[in-house]
């Protein structure tokens, strides 16, 4: 759908589950990326999928990537939005329980600069420090700038990893 106007963001996606029906995490993501393509944003640039290290014993690899959208949505609305998305993918019934989440979709930067709300924050308060992160936003969108630190999205990757 093209419904894109003045906005753009840069999302973090994670998964670490298996989904039924669609995958593993790599499955899920590429399936998620998808989805969003048919709701009010346009994807204009796909990362690879990368894997990065458990961060437990006995937690299973994640699977991770960054997109770059543009939008019409507002910051909350981007959110509801990607919440939803979440929900569809990442809880599914079973009985009367939810199953954990399977997919994690953050808003990282928008092209609007500080955002601070009660429930939303962007820049994403602690995508500097994660290189799961860091690396795929900086494949789509190397010289874009972090406006807190006024460093680009490589510079910081070069500083995280
Ligand atoms: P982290 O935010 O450290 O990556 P998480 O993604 O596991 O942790 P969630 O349980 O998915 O955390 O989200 C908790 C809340 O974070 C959400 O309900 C949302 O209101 C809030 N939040 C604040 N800033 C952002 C952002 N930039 N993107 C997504 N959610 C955000
Ligand atoms: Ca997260
Ligand atoms: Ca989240």
């Amino acid at each position: 759908m093209s419904e894109a106007s003045g906005h753009r963001y840069i999302l973090a996606l994670g998964s670490n589950m298996r989904l039924s029906g669609v995958g593993g995490p790599r499955a899920v993501l590429r399936a998620a990326i998808e989805v969003l393509a048919d709701q009010e944003l346009d994807v204009l640039a796909v990362s690879p999928i990368i894997a990065s290290a458990p961060v437990g014993p006995s937690q299973r690899r994640y699977a991770n990537a960054a997109i770059l959208v543009a939008s019409h949505l507002s910051p909350p609305d981007m959110l509801s939005l990607l919440q939803a998305v979440e929900r569809d993918f990442g809880r599914q019934r079973r009985g009367q329980r939810w199953r954990a989440r399977t997919l994690d979709l953050d808003i990282v930067l928008w092209t609007g600069g500080i955002w601070v709300s009660p429930d939303l924050a962007i820049p994403h308060p602690a995508f500097r420090e994660r290189p799961f992160v860091l690396i795929p936003a900086a494949q789509i969108a190397p010289g874009w700038r972090d406006p807190l630190t006024g460093l680009t999205l490589r510079q910081l990757e070069a500083r995280a990893v």
